[in-house]
């Protein structure tokens, strides 16, 4: 079966066609600049044995985005089916899932619940109901199913979940801590308990996924327990643009002391902060870095601040899982940077967790690794992430069941 996994952003979709059978990537590419005024879009489309095709269309919405994809994949010259019947289903990725999507194929029901959670999804829910619908009428004798990234903590505990505040908020507005990034960390523990040849049910594991957006993840006999984001991605680890989790009476010492609309204060926490907001440089990781290098304070600073949370998270969530067997490293800085990965797991040899520096760096950049020194107790290893894989996984699944 062939499977289209679809992740639709406010002005952009990627894409990707999975042939399930033998698990290969037929083709992929994406949409930017959709429904941006006075500027084309771009389409790029990828098949594995050609050049990257690119070309510069309008692209007024989702759903002249997504025939311009079909056509390109039925395309005789750049297409890799012949006809959309040859697609078996679509997977659509969702940020959020509310309390009661996981992973499902999208019903009435389904969609009028996505509707109902745009007030806690504002910038995701929307181009996710769009695309999912333009799907819907250009496949309609398919199924459709939605993959919540929040979908890997549906079993995390209450405590884990339920935010010290007044009770009523959670049951009138639904407030509370969902997680996000599930499908990746989902996919990191798998392939981590793989590599290992144990069960996932016999292993306590912290997954690392280190990016744009960072969360940590603790996962005991294959469940997710608890998760470093919560009502939105903003919670948890300090990232590119985010602050991550700060005394919530900063925000409001701050709108009162500048006069910050609750938009302008919520665009401080989400793009002004972070790697951007400490060293005043970029909210690239490997440009502070650099900037570092030559001697930047602030740029210095930033990068200590962002090890000092990694480090307090995990030390956090090892403690909730009474130790850990295996420690994974994935996403952009995760899988990419060696010098992150050994200032986080510096003096960490208390819980057990020790790095053969040699062999992190040696590492060729984006590729498995085992970077666990002789004498750790924790298995520690880096894993590229592939949360499309994951998603038309979870689709073929449901689909065939
Ligand atoms: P997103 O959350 O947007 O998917 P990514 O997982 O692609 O983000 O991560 C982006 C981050 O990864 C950036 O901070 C970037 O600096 C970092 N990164 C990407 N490639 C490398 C690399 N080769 N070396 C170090 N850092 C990298």
């Amino acid at each position: 079966m062939k499977i289209l996994v679809i992740n639709a952003g406010s002005s952009s979709l990627k894409y990707q066609l999975f042939d399930m059978d033998t698990g290969a990537v037929l083709a992929k590419g994406g949409c930017e600049k959709i429904g941006v005024e006075g500027s084309l879009g771009i389409i790029t489309h990828k098949r594995p044995d050609k050049e990257k095709y690119v070309t510069n269309v309008a692209l007024p919405d989702h759903n002249t985005a997504l025939q311009i994809v079909l056509k390109l994949l039925t395309d005789p010259e750049l297409g890799v089916i012949a006809s959309v019947d040859e697609i078996g289903s679509v997977g659509h990725r969702i940020v959020h899932g509310g309390e009661k999507l996981t992973v499902n194929i999208v019903g009435e029901e389904e969609l009028k619940y996505l509707y109902s959670i745009i007030p806690i999804n504002p910038l995701h829910a929307p181009p996710a109901i769009k695309a999912i619908e333009a799907c819907q009428k250009l496949m309609p004798s398919i199924k459709h199913v939605v993959v919540a990234d929040s979908a890997f903590y549906r079993n995390m505990p209450p405590e884990s979940y339920i935010y010290p505040i007044p009770y009523e908020y959670y049951e009138t507005y639904k407030v509370r801590r969902y997680g996000f990034h599930g499908t990746s960390h989902r996919y990191v523990s798998g392939e981590a308990a793989k590599y290992l040849g144990r069960d996932l049910k016999d292993l306590k594991m912290i997954t690392c996924h280190l990016g744009n957006g960072s969360s940590i993840s603790a996962i005991r006999n294959g469940i997710c327990v608890d998760t470093t984001m919560g009502f939105t991605p903003q919670e948890g680890m300090m990232m590119g643009t985010r602050s991550g989790s700060i005394d919530p009476t900063v925000v409001t010492f701050l709108m009162k002391q500048t006069g910050m609309t609750p938009d302008q204060m919520d665009d401080v926490l989400n793009r002004k902060s972070g790697f951007l907001g400490i060293s005043g440089v970029s909210p690239d990781c490997r440009e502070v870095m650099v900037e570092e290098g030559k001697g930047d304070a602030r740029s210095h600073l930033a990068m200590q601040v962002f090890y000092h949370y990694a480090k307090k998270l995990i030390g956090a969530l090892v403690a909730e899982l009474n130790g850990v067997d295996v420690l994974v490293f994935t996403a952009g800085i995760g899988e990419n940077d060696p010098v992150v990965r050994s200032n986080i797991c510096r003096d960490m040899d208390f819980l057990g967790i020790k790095i053969d520096d040699e062999v992190n760096l040696a590492m060729k950049r984006g590729t498995f690794g085992d970077i666990t020194a002789p004498d750790s107790r924790v298995k520690v290893l880096v894993i590229p992430t592939d949360e499309e894989y994951m998603i038309a996984k979870e689709t073929y699944d449901i689909v065939t069941k």
